[in-house]
């Protein structure tokens, strides 16, 4: 699970033209507008992701017409993500050192959008042990991994903004699975039907081995739709082999993928040599979809081609959060 809220440094605040109240002031890799005066260069603070929910408390009662949701602003030409509070706000008196997680002691929770009917589905189980989870790290608080890996040859492919999905075979088992859940088989539920559409299970037996692939599933009835697509389908993003407990690299993810007649997400480069630097990427982030000329892409998924450990994280664009005012 992701930090949504953490014990961080005010590491920069600048002027805002024309403002005499706000500041605007710089944590980890975000910028957010905040009142003057209200932090110092170097203070500690708690600093809230967006995309977190707060409690319903008196403290946080100014947030209650946002539902008490942090989302992208932009305040005075300035994008603002992100919100900063003094550790006074910590529940008694907790003792914190900068780094430190606070998601629980805050009681903040993760906004999930609603379920669509297409989605909705039975349990059958939790999601498999032997398989990790979907999840990209926002490049915002990847500053350490970027000096670490500058230089160093990535592929960009589109982050596609749908619902994840998880098929495996496994000791003979074939199994559909959402972000968290796996599911049981039903005519009406979009992961299976687009599973037996593109014929995955008998692909997957084919190949005669514990694998999972793993895709985001998009189009009609999800997420709004933004790429305005007929129907639905999958493009996959990752191979894993089950019993190596190991993804497939580059090569082998997009000739697995071609052996079994399925789409990758889309490529937008594979010899990007990583920079040390957050605005770049998220310039890079900031683009056209490359499935529909006319839709914002949500932005770009960037990974180590290299063996062993995978290394990926994700650049949103903020055009994006800011048009579905997330
Ligand atoms: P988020 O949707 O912000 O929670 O970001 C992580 C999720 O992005 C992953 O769990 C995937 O379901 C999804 N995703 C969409 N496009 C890609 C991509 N090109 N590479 C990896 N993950 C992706
Ligand atoms: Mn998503």
């Amino acid at each position: 699970m992701r930090n949504l809220a953490s014990i961080q440094r005010i590491i920069q605040i600048e002027d805002i033209p024309e403002a005499n109240n706000i500041v605007k002031a710089h944590v980890l890799g975000w910028q957010l507008v905040i009142k003057k005066g209200e932090f110092n260069i170097g203070d500690l603070c708690i600093y809230v992701e967006i995309d977190s929910i707060l409690p319903d408390k008196e403290m946080f009662e100014f947030l209650r017409n946002k539902k008490f949701r942090i989302k992208t602003m932009k305040l005075r030409g300035q994008i603002s993500q992100g919100i900063c509070f003094p550790l006074s706000f910590l529940p008694n008196a907790m003792e914190v050192k900068e780094g430190d997680d606070v998601t629980e002691a805050m009681e903040i929770i993760k906004y999930e959008p609603p379920i669509p009917a297409c989605l909705s589905s039975v349990m059958k189980g939790n999601f498999p042990s032997f398989i990790p989870k979907t999840d990209e790290t926002r490049v915002q608080i990847l500053q350490k991994l970027l000096n670490e890996h500058v230089g160093k040859p990535c592929y960009i492919t589109e982050k596609l903004d749908g619902s994840s999905v998880t098929y495996y075979l496994k000791d003979e088992v074939f199994g559909v699975c959402s972000r968290n859940m796996d599911l049981l088989e039903s005519s009406d539920n979009t992961y299976w039907k687009i599973a037996r559409q593109l014929d995955i299970e008998n692909k997957l037996r084919m190949l005669g081995k514990n694998l999972a692939i793993q895709g985001e599933l998009v189009g009609e009835g999800i997420q709004g739709n933004k790429l305005k697509l007929k129907g639905q389908t999958v493009y996959f993003f990752n191979v894993f082999f089950i019993d190596e407990y190991r993804y497939a690299e580059y090569a082998e993810w997009l000739g697995m993928l071609a052996h079994l007649g399925l789409s990758s997400v889309p490529i937008l480069n594979e010899a990007y040599k990583l920079e040390n630097n957050m605005d770049a990427i998220l310039k890079l982030s900031n683009r056209r979809s490359t499935i529909q000329q006319e839709a914002m892409a949500e932005g770009i998924v960037i990974r180590l081609i290299k063996e062993g450990e995978m290394v990926s994280f994700k650049a949103i664009s903020n055009e994006f959060l800011l048009k579905y005012g997330e």
